[in-house]
């Protein structure tokens, strides 16, 4: 009898589990025909030229922030290139703060990583609010953001539970780099059905020839 009890509460909370809300993941377009340029580990100092780029050519691109990664996002400058970005109309989204492997952490420091950028308390934020650790995107730009990246596009199921609120936006396509040559991928020429493209503003010189290939 005390097995069979045993047997149904660990049946009834293994369902429990199974059933935990996650994360929703997407990684391509889900409008027919189109490109999203999607864009990590800003704000450093090619943010505005990607920006500015995207803005010379009337588009609009996805920028996914860090916190702390080539600097902290605190800084007077990355904190101009944020607003400068965000105030031409670009989404900024979260990227987490330290960009770590979320796969590799446990449930408090995976919260922790997500909450530092922006926090899903934030409507009834009291007097964590002046925690320096947390909300960086709120803080700066008045506004929660919608969508999030995981560092690597790693996740597993501790990861989308975790952080259920968010929905995870990854890519279907990549720039390559071969001994220092750019090559556009033909179908990112061809503006590629539903296609989620991403780059890195540490890279500028892919990020702009990119930019540049698409416009041409
Ligand atoms: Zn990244």
């Amino acid at each position: 009898m005390l097995k069979s009890i045993y047997t149904l509460v660990l049946a009834s909370s293994l369902s429990v589990a199974q059933n935990m809300p996650k994360a929703a993941v997407y990684s391509g377009c889900t409008a027919p025909k189109t490109v999203a340029l999607t864009f990590d580990d800003g704000p450093w100092i090619y943010q505005n030229v990607i920006s500015d780029m995207l803005d010379s050519k009337g588009a609009k691109g996805t920028f996914f922030m860090n916190g702390n990664n080539y600097e902290c996002i605190y800084g007077h400058p990355p904190v101009e290139r944020l607003l400068k970005t965000f105030n031409s109309g670009h989404q900024i989204c979260s990227h987490t703060w330290d960009h770590r492997d979320l796969v590799t952490l446990n449930a408090t420091q995976i919260r922790a990583e997500a909450d530092k950028m922006d926090s899903k308390e934030i409507s009834t934020f009291t007097e964590t609010f002046l925690d320096f650790y947390v909300a960086a995107l709120f803080k700066i730009l008045g506004v929660n953001t919608t969508f999030f990246r995981p560092p690597y596009g790693s996740y597993n199921d501790l990861v989308r539970e975790v952080l259920s609120e968010k929905t995870f936006i990854l890519w279907d396509l990549e720039q390559v780099m071969i001994h220092s040559n750019l090559h556009v991928h033909p179908d990112l020429r061809l503006a590629a059905p539903e296609t989620l493209s991403v780059k890195h503003p540490s890279k500028a010189r892919t990020s702009t020839m990119q930019l540049s290939a698409i416009a041409s």
